[in-house]
C-alpha cells in the first residue's frame, strides 16, 4: 500500500518534469516565425519581457495544475500568449468607444467629438511646423490667437478675443486680470458648482478677488447689485446656471440692466455663458438658449464659454469682449500657464469657419448635427441598426423603440430630444452581463440599460459604427465562426 502511494507520487513527479521539459527553450521560441515578426514590429526587449512573463506563468500553471491535458494545451499556446502579451503592452489604454447612451455631450466619454474633416485639416498643421506664432505677412513673431480672433469677433460682434485651456481657466484668468485684490458681485442664485469641483466661490478665491454674494437663491433684484457696489468693486459677474434651473418664484437681473449700472462706476460686466451657443436652437425644436452674440449685443464687457460643449469644438475656454479688457488678459502672466496648444488653435479656427454659415455649422459640427437630427431620420437609422444587430443571429428580441436623448455636459439640463434606439432584450445572458461584455470589446460599446433592455440611442452613433456594433455583438455572444 505504502509502495503504491509512493509509486503515484513519483509518477506525478515525473509527469510534471516531462511537462517542464516540453516547454520550448527561449532560443527556440525566438526562432518562431510569428515571434520574429513581433520583434520586428515592436522590440526585442518587449518580446523578451513577454517571453519571461509567459514562461513564468506557464511554470506556475504546471506546478499548480492537476490536469495534464490542460497543461499540455497551455504549452501549445505559449507562443500565442506571448504575442497577446506583447500586443496588450502596446495597445493604448485610451481608445474609441461607441456612445449608445444618447447623451450628446457625455463628460465621461470626451464631451464634444471633433469633426473628421476638422481633424484631417488640423493633422496637416500639427504634424509639421506651422505659423502658430509667426506672422507670415511681416516675417516676424505673431500671436497664437491671431488665427481665430478676427473670426470670433466677426461671428460674435465682439471687439477682441482669445482662448485658454478650458472655460474654468477663462473664469480664473478674467477674474485675476480684472478683479484681483478687489470685490466681484455675484447673485446667490448663480453660485454654481459644475462637475469636477469647479465652484465659482473657489475659483474666485484662487483669482485673488473677493466674492460679494447678493440676493437670495431664487430672487436677486437690481437693487441688490446697486446697494453692494463700493470703491472696492471691480466687476459684476453673471454666471449661466448651466446644469440646473431655478424655477417658480424667481427673479434675476439680465445683462442689459446691469450694463448701465456698471457703466456708471466704470466697471465691467462679465458673463460666463458656460456652453456657448452661437445659433438659435429654438429653430430646431430645442428650447431657446441665449446666444453669445446676444450677450455681446446687450453690452456685456467680457463673455466666456467652453470650446467643447455646444460650440462643438476642442477643449478650450473662449474669451471675447472689449479690447481694453482682453488686452489686460493677454498681458497677465497666468495666460502663459493657461495657453492653448497648436492643435486647439488650429481646430478652433476650422470650427469657427463653419459658423460663417449656420447651414454649414449644423451640417459639419458633430454636436450640432446630432442635436438637430430630425426624428424621422433617427428612426430610419435605428431601423438599419436593428437590422444589423438581428443579422448577427443574436438570441432574443431586437426592436426599434422611441427614447429621449439628453444634451449633457452641463448644458440645457431639462432638455429632452425625442429620439430612436435599437433595443435589445437578450436571451441566455443577463442585461448586466451583456453590458459588461460590451464594455470589454476591442471597441467598447456604452449602452443605456433600462430594466431588461440594452438601448442603443442612434442620436450619438454614427452610421459607420453600425458595422462595428454588429461585429462586437457577434464577438461577445460567441457567434463568431
Ligand atoms: C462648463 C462650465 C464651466 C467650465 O467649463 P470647462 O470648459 O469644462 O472648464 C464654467 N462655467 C460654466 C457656467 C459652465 O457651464
Amino acid at each position: 500500500m505504502y509502495g503504491a502511494i509512493h509509486q503515484n507520487e513519483r509518477q506525478e513527479h515525473m509527469n510534471r518534469n516531462m511537462l517542464y521539459r516540453s516547454i520550448p527553450k527561449v532560443d527556440v521560441l525566438l526562432q518562431d516565425e510569428s515571434i520574429r515578426e513581433m520583434i520586428e514590429q515592436y522590440s526585442r526587449e518587449a518580446v523578451m519581457e513577454s517571453v519571461h512573463i509567459e514562461m513564468d506563468r506557464l511554470r506556475r500553471f504546471i506546478a499548480d495544475s492537476e490536469d495534464e491535458v490542460e497543461a499540455e494545451e497551455q504549452i501549445q499556446r505559449l507562443v500565442l500568449h506571448i504575442i497577446r502579451t506583447v500586443e496588450a503592452m502596446h495597445a493604448p489604454n485610451m481608445k474609441k468607444v461607441i456612445n449608445g447612451t444618447g447623451t450628446v455631450l457625455h463628460t465621461n466619454l470626451g464631451r464634444a467629438p471633433i469633426g473628421r474633416t476638422h481633424m484631417e485639416k488640423a493633422f496637416q498643421i500639427v504634424t509639421g511646423y506651422s505659423n502658430l506664432e509667426y506672422n507670415l505677412e511681416q516675417g516676424r513673431r505673431g500671436e497664437r490667437y491671431s488665427h481665430f480672433e478676427k473670426l470670433l469677433c466677426k461671428i460674435t460682434g465682439a471687439e477682441a478675443a482669445m482662448a485658454v485651456n478650458n472655460n474654468a481657466s477663462s473664469v480664473l484668468l478674467i477674474l485675476s486680470s480684472l478683479a484681483e485684490g478687489g470685490e466681484v458681485i455675484v447673485s446667490r442664485g448663480e453660485l454654481i458648482e459644475i462637475g469636477g469641483k469647479f465652484r465659482i466661490p473657489d475659483v474666485m478665491e484662487q483669482s485673488g478677488a473677493s466674492l460679494v454674494e447678493v440676493g437670495t437663491t431664487n430672487k436677486t433684484h437690481f437693487s441688490d447689485y446697486e446697494e453692494h457696489i463700493t470703491e472696492e468693486t471691480k466687476a459684476l459677474l453673471k454666471v449661466h446656471t448651466s446644469n440646473y434651473r431655478v424655477v417658480g418664484f424667481t427673479e434675476s437681473v439680465p445683462v442689459d440692466e446691469l450694463v448701465p449700472l456698471a457703466g456708471k462706476y466704470d466697471i465691467p460686466v462679465i458673463e460666463d455663458l458656460g456652453s456657448g451657443v452661437l445659433i438659435d436652437l429654438s429653430k430646431y425644436g430645442l428650447s431657446y438658449e441665449p446666444t453669445v452674440q446676444e450677450s455681446i449685443a446687450k453690452g456685456a464687457d467680457v463673455v466666456c464659454f467652453s470650446g467643447d460643449k455646444l460650440f462643438g469644438g476642442p477643449q478650450a475656454g473662449i474669451i471675447i469682449g472689449k479690447k481694453k479688457y482682453i488686452d489686460q488678459m493677454k498681458k497677465n502672466q497666468l495666460t502663459r500657464a493657461l495657453r492653448i496648444d497648436k492643435f486647439t488653435a488650429a481646430v478652433l479656427e476650422l470650427v469657427l469657419q463653419e459658423y460663417l454659415s449656420e447651414e454649414k455649422a449644423v451640417q459639419n459640427i458633430p454636436v450640432l448635427r446630432m442635436i438637430t437630427e430630425p426624428l424621422d431620420e433617427a428612426a430610419k437609422r435605428a431601423r438599419s441598426l436593428a437590422r444589423a444587430i438581428r443579422a448577427t443571429g443574436i438570441q432574443g428580441r431586437v426592436d426599434v423603440v422611441s427614447c429621449e436623448s439628453q444634451i449633457g455636459g452641463g448644458s440645457l439640463p431639462l432638455e429632452r430630444i425625442p429620439s430612436m434606439a435599437a433595443a435589445i432584450r437578450p436571451e441566455g445572458i443577463s442585461v448586466p452581463e451583456m453590458e459588461e461584455r460590451m464594455r470589454h470589446l476591442p471597441v467598447p460599446i456604452i449602452p443605456r440599460t433600462v430594466n431588461d433592455t440594452i438601448m442603443l440611442d442612434v442620436r450619438t452613433i454614427e452610421n459607420e459604427d453600425f458595422k462595428l456594433i454588429a461585429a462586437g455583438i457577434r464577438e461577445l455572444m460567441g457567434l463568431v465562426k
